[in-house]
């Protein structure tokens, strides 16, 4: 989760990244850290020069006392303090611009696959008691929950590594946003003085989500509960925790029980989209009464439930009536693309289809497990593209160019399905200049 600051910072990062893979974007969120990993090793490098350390060390001197006026022990402050040294890099990624537009459907190729379906599956089989408790207490469903942990985290595989205190000290002392970062910072002395989770297991992303469900100190503060009863308000390394605490977020973001996020829809001949839009609601009586059906051809649901229209990819591409329980989802990272990669997992995790109508593409987007496959054909034909973990950095990028040159495709450094069956065809170069030469005889 992120702050609204970061909805427009996490789409980006995730664009950088060229697709989502971890976990939320957002900048803040882990998942966003792990698929922008190669953003991240482009980023300037963490050294701080004497004049960095100087400023750090005179910024928190300055930042001592309002620590003090927000209710921080300044024994903590200060032997917090002492011991920490600024990451210069957090100040870069605070400024990565995308070098490379994602589209929608990259996005949810990556986000919402077959294997965080299986993995949401058994994790919603492992955690079924917590999650039916969750949804008596606090009125969302286990399936919304899953899918928010699942699209944060990976399910708990992809944390962040990164210290908060150390970051956030440093974007409170450096770059734009200071003092959006400064409320986050003293957040999180708060936490290690008030909430007994120790440092060294406050880490998260580079702007300071942290945890299962990737929740900024100050939406912890607020929002956070101890659902294993242990005293603690764990979101680190207790699962309960964690999925009771993203409950407690969309209950208190408007979550209205038994009301689905919304679902595709399939939209009459000339109907006038200009004014679409998920704000723009009206009573589901009147989308039906224009000709909007299921997109399995199905009337609407009865009723006046206010629905906005979402068209992802504009009036060519799938298109959906979306509820205020969709608003619910966009408040945890306010990115649209990220609420309904959220709410198409949960879908699917209900046992519900694939998106039905196509993207307006001829070349689809990839699952992690495709992109692993690109990654490894391309090491394959000699390329150094690192660990194949499915997130297309910089180095895999770069690699694709020169292929799709090779395989006479558009070198836009996109893994798409259509460089992915070419690569498949031909997994070996071809050095165009080379004579022929029969193989090795036979010893
Ligand atoms: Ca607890």
């Amino acid at each position: 989760m992120t702050h609204h600051f970061f909805a427009r910072l996490l789409p980006l990062l995730l664009l950088s990244a060229g697709g989502a893979a971890g976990a939320a974007p957002q900048p803040p969120s882990a998942s966003a850290a792990s698929q922008t990993s190669a953003a991240a090793s482009s980023a300037p490098a963490g050294a701080a020069t004497p004049a960095d350390f100087a400023a750090y060390r005179s910024c928190l001197a300055a930042l001592r006392p309002e620590a003090g006026q927000r209710g921080v022990d300044l024994a903590v402050f200060d032997a917090q303090a002492a011991t920490l040294a600024p990451d210069m890099a957090v100040v870069g990624l605070l400024d990565v611009q995308p070098e490379f537009k994602t589209p929608i459907w990259d996005y949810l190729a990556g986000l919402v696959d077959q294997e965080r379906v299986d993995d949401g599956l058994a994790a919603m089989a492992r955690w079924r008691d917590e999650l039916a408790r969750a949804q008596a207490q606090f009125g969302v469903d286990p399936a919304t929950v899953a899918a928010v942990w699942g699209v944060e985290s990976n399910f708990g595989r992809n944390l962040g590594g990164r210290p908060l205190l150390t970051s956030l000290s440093t974007l409170s002392c450096f770059g734009r946003r200071q003092a959006y970062f400064r409320g986050e910072f003293y957040a999180t002395l708060k936490i290690l003085q008030d909430e007994h989770v120790s440092r060294e297991r406050l880490n998260g992303s580079w702007a300071g989500a942290f945890g299962q469900t990737q929740f900024m100190p100050s939406t912890y503060l607020r929002l956070a509960v101890d659902f294993d009863g242990d005293g603690r308000r764990d979101l680190v390394d207790s699962v309960p925790d964690a999925l009771a605490s993203t409950a407690n977020f969309l209950k208190e973001a408007g979550w209205q029980p038994g009301l689905p996020w919304g679902f595709e829809v399939r939209l009459p001949t000339g109907l006038d989209t200009s004014g679409a839009g998920r704000r723009s609601k009206r009573p589901m009586s009147a989308w039906a009464a224009q000709g909007v059906m299921r997109v399995d051809g199905s009337p609407l649901p009865a009723g006046d439930t206010p629905a906005g229209l979402l068209l992802p990819a504009g009036p060519r591409g799938p298109a959906f009536l979306v509820t205020r329980n969709f608003d619910a989802i966009y408040s945890y990272n306010a990115a649209e693309s990220y609420a309904l990669a959220i709410s198409h997992l949960s879908d699917r995790l209900r046992g519900g289809p694939a998106i039905a109508q196509p993207w307006p593409t001829d070349d689809p987007g990839l699952s992690r497990a495709e992109r692993r496959e690109v990654q490894a054909l391309l090491a394959a034909r000699g390329f150094d593209v690192g660990r194949p973990d499915g997130i297309i950095g910089t180095r895999t990028r770069e690699a694709l160019q020169t292929v799709q040159r090779e395989l006479g495709l558009p070198a836009d450094g996109r893994a798409g399905m259509r460089t992915l069956q070419a690569l498949r065809a031909q997994p070996q170069a071809q050095p165009p200049s080379q004579p022929a030469s029969p193989p090795p005889a036979a010893p």
